[in-house]
């Protein structure tokens, strides 16, 4: 196959793993800022558009009335103002939680499920306003939006029925007259705080495995992206889910985080974000000893042999990279090729990159959104600056897209080198350096050379070298001849400073619950 050909093949693959169809035009600004507000004018009208926080199961203002402006990133436009709470709302938020827990708690795990399952058809039924949401906050294209839809309440199903498997454990006891058991509890008032790369799957995945277990819940959704929280939030309600078992806040982050770390009725911290904020809370949480789980940033190598597939290694590294245009914490931020398939795969990967179609996330075809603000386009600038001032070049892109604002060229870099900034943290944008190496033990040397460990991928047509590789990676996720992994049926999570505990698959449960022992003394069992 030629190079062309496998270009255009690879670029249809990728579209289909984005969900979008290529086409050839971007959308003028104004069409686009039309759309918007007419889809977000649907979203009102239909009740899906909330702009007030959930306390108790009542939608309330903050007490002192202020707000925060909700934007969406491709136009700038203000969509709507949410209140700016702070720590008095998060302690009732937290009350509310605490209350409701004890009845929740005692529900039968059955009834749990049921109200779950409920949720869930609830969120699927409503893919399309959700993923409106998504795509008028958060920037990606429409299709994927809903995609993200379909992975988030992925993890509301999956957690429904895991909710009918607590099992305990009896023990052999080392005495007669006694008897051991261990009962799994689950843990309390879970403070919850997620980012705004994915508005609902990073939080369904941590309240699905909570309300399961039972759980109740103080949600912080990211100020960026309120909006689809507060949307699922109305849809729990509809499920059936009691007042105050899901409550959710927003506005004045590091005022939310202090109540909820330092509250002693808050027994667990789930938190999705960047490393440097994790260890706040981490360090803020030792304060009452809660149990904590962190999801934090990656540096994902993406590690093609000379002996790949090239076809399925540009499939795969087009996915990992240019998904949510750079914007996940599983994003290939660094891709590492062997040196003699090097030249061919760089040329071929530029070719496909080339054909990402950019624009509003509402434009048919669109394959690239905006970046979710100016400050993350200034940051990937930063970052391209950085590593052409050190000898990188730029194959494509490497500017700001004629767009303007938050639209930034899917960029292609080669001649990048370990020490440059690129190499060392994310990049969270549409950029991929390509790095070069010559044999194993140094691809896994440069792979390793980082705090992080989260997601790693390979690309490799020899077994051993897979089940070698993938065992010597330290990261939480290896991909192996594939670049999109996520799944709620498998455990997600990060080795190093990538974050502590795993969400998804039945270990996803684990974090939302306490281990009882259980001795039963002093008894004649004859
Ligand atoms: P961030 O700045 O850490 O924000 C994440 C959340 O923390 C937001 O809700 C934010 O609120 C809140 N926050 C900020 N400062 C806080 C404080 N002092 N106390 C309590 N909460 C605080 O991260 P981001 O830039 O939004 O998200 C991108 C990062 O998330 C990347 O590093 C990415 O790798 C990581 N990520 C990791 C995973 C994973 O599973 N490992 C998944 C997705 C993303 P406001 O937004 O309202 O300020």
């Amino acid at each position: 196959m030629t190079l062309a050909r496998m270009a255009v093949r690879t670029c249809n693959l990728i579209h289909r793993s984005f969900a979008s169809i290529p086409h050839s035009n971007t959308l003028h600004s104004r069409q686009i800022s039309m759309d918007a507000q007419s889809i977000a004018a649907q979203l009102n009208n239909s009740g899906f558009l909330r702009n007030q926080g959930l306390v108790g199961g009542k939608w309330t203002d903050a007490y002192d009335g202020k707000t925060i402006k909700v934007c969406n990133p491709a136009t700038g436009e203000v969509i709507t103002k949410v209140p700016c709470m702070g720590g008095r709302e998060t302690n009732d938020a937290i009350a509310s939680a605490y209350d409701a827990f004890s009845s929740w708690s005692k529900r039968t795990a059955a009834e749990r499920s049921k109200c779950l399952r409920k949720w869930y058809d609830l969120m699927i039924a409503h893919r399309d306003e959700l993923g409106q949401l998504i795509t008028l906050e958060q920037g990606k294209p429409l299709k994927e939006a809903i995609g993200e839809v379909i992975y988030g309440a992925s993890f509301i199903e999956f957690f429904a029925e895991e909710a009918k498997r607590v099992y305990g454990d009896i023990i052999p006891s080392t005495l007669a007259d006694r008897r051991l058991f261990v009962l799994k509890q689950p843990v309390g008032v879970v403070g919850t705080i997620t980012p705004w790369n994915f508005p609902l799957a990073m939080i369904t995945r941590k309240v699905g495995p909570a309300l399961a277990c039972g759980c109740t819940v103080v949600i912080k959704p990211s100020e960026l992206t309120p909006l689809t929280a507060l949307a699922a939030a109305e849809l729990s309600l509809q499920a059936g889910i009691p007042p105050g078992v899901v409550n959710v806040v927003m506005g004045n982050a590091s005022d939310i985080g202090d109540a909820l770390v330092t509250s002693p009725q808050v027994r667990k911290i789930t938190f999705t974000g960047s490393t440097a904020v994790g260890k706040k809370l981490m360090a803020g949480a030792a304060g009452t000893v809660k149990k904590v789980s962190l999801e934090l940033g990656g540096n994902a190598p993406c590690v093609i042999f000379d002996d790949a597939d090239l076809d399925v290694a540009l499939k795969g590294t087009l996915a990992t990279k240019f998904r949510n245009s750079g914007q996940t914490c599983v994003c290939a931020n660094r891709i590492i090729v062997q040196e003699g398939i090097y030249e061919k795969f760089a040329s071929a990967f530029t070719n496909a990159v080339q054909n990402l179609n950019v624009g509003d996330g509402f434009g048919e075809g669109v394959a690239q959104g905006p970046l979710i603000n100016e400050a993350a386009v200034q940051k990937v600038e930063s970052f391209v600056q950085d590593a052409i001032s050190k000898g990188a070049k730029v194959l494509l892109g490497g500017k700001r897209h004629d767009l303007g604002r938050t639209f930034y060229e899917p960029t292609v870099l080669t001649d990048v080198k370990s020490d440059m900034l690129i190499s060392r943290e994310e990049v969270f944008g549409p950029v991929a350096p390509l790095l070069q190496f010559r044999t194993e033990e140094e691809a896994i040397g440069i792979a390793n050379d980082t705090n992080a460990g989260l997601a790693a991928y390979i690309f490799t047509t020899n077994v051993q070298r897979s089940w070698r590789v993938a065992e010597a990676l330290e990261y939480g996720i290896v991909g192996v001849n594939e670049g999109l992994v996520s799944t709620e049926v498998a455990p997600f999570g990060g080795f190093k400073q990538s974050g502590l505990g795993r969400e998804g698959s039945k270990y996803g449960m684990d974090e939302y619950l306490e281990i009882k022992y259980v001795c039963l003394g002093n008894m004649n069992f004859n």
